[in-house]
């Protein structure tokens, strides 16, 4: 252990020209109880002085990661399922982005483009526009946050209609600033105690399949009656939906229900936003996730796994559209920053050059086997979804069919102690859900299984 730990050290000095995760094993290994020793002290400064509000899932301080690996301060080496909630996708520190952030910090870290522009926001702007659905003419705005897309969303829509309804539907996870907390779903721990919201956001029933058993057709029905009744769709500027729910559990929706969404907001005059902040950037093996279900939004906010880990996120979409806000209209000191632009340029050309989309169907057709062959074993998990590097199982007590929080809870814990980290997620918080970087080997996708299933047999 003191070896490792030495040898960490050393690869961190400063100078050494190699980039310190490149030499990080490809493999689990629990040195320490976890959290071990560092963590814990770690974690004792950390209580003492950050608030109580920002909350702790793992206190495991992780010191180094590469690839699909997180190290932490202790030497522990996790395989990590959740890199960081889908945010890196092509690895951590991918050679390609740590050079290319190397590169651009030593050359310019920041004007404010708004002030005087500079090249790696264009091309970023560039390559959203061509990897986003559609190929109608498209422009752009990059921000700091996926919330921050959502809020420039809802501006440029609002702005574009003249109308001011926004709807949203239940289950969904939009973020954590005045008018994303308004438009989610699940209020604790996300909202509770914080309002009052911004108004004028409506909660429409969505399609999530394995509880409602709609079809696309019937729940696109309810949802859309809902909303003709209780708003009137001339009083909506947009309905902002995410293809496959994130924080919700992953519910991919039935068949023809968003082309339906999405043919009711262009007969109403309604601009459709998808939120792929959680499902986009080649998460689902498509560039972005609402090609899977044939549709072509008219705006699209993206983030998480744009930039490696560096803060971006934007919004993409019709160009008459995002073209409606005036100059001056949107903006913000660090939006589109030149290192995160860097960052997010590497990221999109690494998965085009790696075919990650490929990657990513390539993780669906070893875990999804694997997950289903699990459920088999367990009755406890009562459904697998999902697509490509975004899978889920959901836990349901299989004589009461009520929602199994507790085990879920559990099985993430007994798997973070034997070096697996697993993301949970729903609703009902009965959910766990997959986000691997999509380099992830199918040795490691396999190894992770069989520690999920030795804590389920224990459990
Ligand atoms: C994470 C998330 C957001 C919020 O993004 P932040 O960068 O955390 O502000 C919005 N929508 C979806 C679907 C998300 O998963």
């Amino acid at each position: 252990m003191t070896d490792t730990l030495s040898a960490s050290s050393a690869s961190l000095a400063p100078g050494s020209d190699t980039a310190p995760g490149s030499e990080i094993a490809q493999e689990r290994r629990v040195v320490t109880e976890i959290p071990g020793p560092r963590s814990r002290e770690l974690h004792e400064r950390r209580l003492a002085v950050v608030s109580a509000g920002v909350g702790t899932t793992l206190p495991v301080y992780i010191d180094r990661a590469h690839g699909a690996i997180a190290v932490d301060v202790d030497g522990n080496h996790f395989i990590d399922l959740g890199g960081g909630i889908g945010v890196t996708t092509v690895g951590h520190t991918d050679d390609s982005v740590v050079e290319a952030v190397r590169e651009q910090v030593g050359r310019l870290t920041h004007t404010l483009f708004t002030v005087t522009p500079y090249e790696p926001y264009v091309r970023v702007a560039e390559l959203l526009v061509q990897h986003s659905p559609g190929d109608h003419a498209k422009k752009v705005v990059l921000v700091n946050s996926g919330a921050e897309a959502l809020e420039n969303a809802v501006k440029i829509a609002r702005k574009h209609t003249g109308r001011n309804g926004v709807a949203v539907l239940d289950h969904g996870y939009h973020g954590r600033t005045n008018l994303t907390m308004a438009m989610n779903f699940k209020a604790a721990p996300f909202n509770t105690g914080f309002g009052p919201f911004a108004g004028d956001v409506h909660h429409a029933p969505s399609s999530y399949p394995y509880l409602d058993k709609l079809s696309g057709a019937e729940a696109a029905k309810r949802t859309i009656g809902y909303l003709e009744k209780r708003v009137g769709a001339t009083d909506l500027a947009c309905l902002v939906v995410e293809p496959i729910q994130g924080e919700g559990g992953f519910m991919v929706p039935a068949e023809g229900y968003l082309p339906a969404l999405v043919e009711w907001c262009r007969a109403n005059g309604i601009v459709f936003v998808a939120d792929e902040v959680q499902c986009g950037v080649a998460r689902t093996g498509a560039f972005y996730a609402s090609e899977h279900f044939g549709i072509v939004p008219d705006l699209i906010t993206t983030a998480k796994g744009i930039a490696g880990g560096m803060p971006l996120a934007g919004v993409v979409g019709r160009a008459e559209i995002m073209d409606s806000a005036h100059a001056g209209g949107l903006g913000g000191t660090f939006g589109g920053n030149p290192v995160a632009c860097a960052a997010a340029v590497a990221v999109l050309e690494q998965i085009v050059s790696r075919d990650l989309l490929a990657e990513a169907r390539r993780i669906e057709g070893v875990l999804k086997p694997a997950l289903l062959e699990l459920q088999k074993q367990h009755p406890v998990i009562g459904d697998v979804r999902g697509m490509g590097a975004m899978l889920a199982i959901e836990f349901t007590d299989p004589e009461t069919g009520e929602p199994d929080a507790a085990t879920v809870a559990r099985v993430a814990a007994a798997a973070a102690e034997q070096g697996v980290l697993a993301l949970t997620a729903g609703t009902y918080g009965n959910v766990i859900r997959f986000l691997p970087s999509l380099v992830i080997s199918d040795a490691l996708l396999i190894d992770a299984v069989g520690v999920l299933d030795a804590a389920l047999s224990a459990s």
